[in-house]
């Protein structure tokens, strides 16, 4: 087996809470096994730009506990060119870099498998995505800590809803997965949950909302993801506007703090578990694999099938939402 020297390790895509524990974890986990560590800045274009420099044990001291990224993301669009890919090569080859850690989402994965097919340069790809929708992985980089972040915002709506009784859209992320929606509905107690995945009626919501308020059930939230089919919060507001101009009615798009903020343990635990994975399996020649966790173990997934899972969720979870509101 090929013996592995030089490693680089970059953030690309989209940002989420606990990259920089996973950071720490390759390079640490490099260092232990006599690796040179290079940082790449701003994803793939860092690549492209050169922008590469040595890390070392003391450069990810204390970043453990941020939100964020130290080595900033981006996209980086010369990297869907082969001559993009080629420029970026030669730069790693410069180094002798002969493994490359990828941590982001699956627009990431698929760069780093053209990449790994041009070149000889083995990836591995971490997952790292507030939205947890990656084939091959039970949890991603992110997706705690932006749930988590959700319920409390949610919890500090519903104080204000409760003392106006109102009713709140509230719209998290999720534009192709409405997992923040569905955890952070169900932690939070919502009354209704929307998402990409799942057809909503929303003549059903309509009739609950009538009956809740012969009921005199004034306070209810709904929890919309903002690709669900209605095209988010301001989409279900129209519809429920139209049909009961008498409730009073507020929406909350929560947006970017759903990105930023300290990781959760969990996520801490994740991205330290797959970063030091990361390296093992370069060192153990388990190249062009994303590194994730399945049933608590560490899982390898072929970088061509970490791709953007779009399963279909149980619906026992709308079961469980609907009479736990009840
Ligand atoms: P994410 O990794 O969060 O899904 P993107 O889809 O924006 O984010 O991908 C991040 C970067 O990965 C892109 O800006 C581009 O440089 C690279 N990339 C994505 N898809 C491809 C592809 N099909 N071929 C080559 N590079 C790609």
């Amino acid at each position: 087996m090929k013996k592995v020297n030089n490693i680089a390790v970059l953030t690309s895509g989209g940002d989420a809470p606990g990259m920089n524990a996973a950071i720490r974890a390759v390079v640490r986990a490099g260092i232990y096994h006599h690796l040179n560590v290079y940082g790449v800045m701003y994803g793939y274009k860092g690549m492209l730009t050169n922008d590469i420099f040595p890390m070392e044990s003391k450069t990810v001291a204390n970043i453990i506990q941020r939100g964020g990224t130290i080595l900033k993301t981006a996209r980086c669009k010369e990297f869907y060119e082969p001559e993009g890919r080629k420029k970026a090569y030669e730069n790693l080859k410069k180094l002798d870099i002969d493994g490359l850690v990828v941590i982001g989402g699956d627009g990431s994965f698929k760069g780093a498998q053209k990449f790994s097919e041009e070149f000889d340069i083995p990836c591995i790809g971490l997952p790292g995505t507030i939205d947890k929708d990656i084939a091959g992985t039970d949890f991603t980089i992110g997706f705690d800590t932006a749930v988590n972040t959700a319920v409390d915002a949610i919890d500090k709506i519903r104080d204000t809803a409760d003392a106006h009784d109102r009713l709140f859209i509230i719209e998290v992320m999720g534009r192709d997965a409405g997992y923040i929606a569905l955890h952070s509905g169900i932690a939070t107690g919502a009354e209704h949950v929307l998402m990409p995945e799942r057809k909503s009626e929303i003549d059903d919501i309509i009739n609950e909302l009538q009956a809740n308020e012969r009921r005199k059930k004034l306070v209810n939230l709904i929890v919309v993801a903002e690709g669900d089919e209605f095209g988010g919060a301001n989409g279900v507001v129209k519809h429920i506007k139209e049909r009961l101009p008498q409730l009073d009615t507020r929406v909350c798009i929560l947006g970017h703090i759903q990105r930023g903020g300290t990781p959760t343990c969990m996520d801490r635990i994740i991205a330290s578990r797959l970063g030091y994975a990361a390296v093992e399996a370069l060192l153990d020649g388990t190249h062009n694999v994303m590194v994730g966790v399945v049933n608590d173990k560490i899982a390898y997934t072929p970088l061509t099938q970490a791709v953007k899972a779009k399963q279909s969720i149980d619906e026992e979870w709308f079961k469980i939402i609907k009479i736990l509101a009840s």
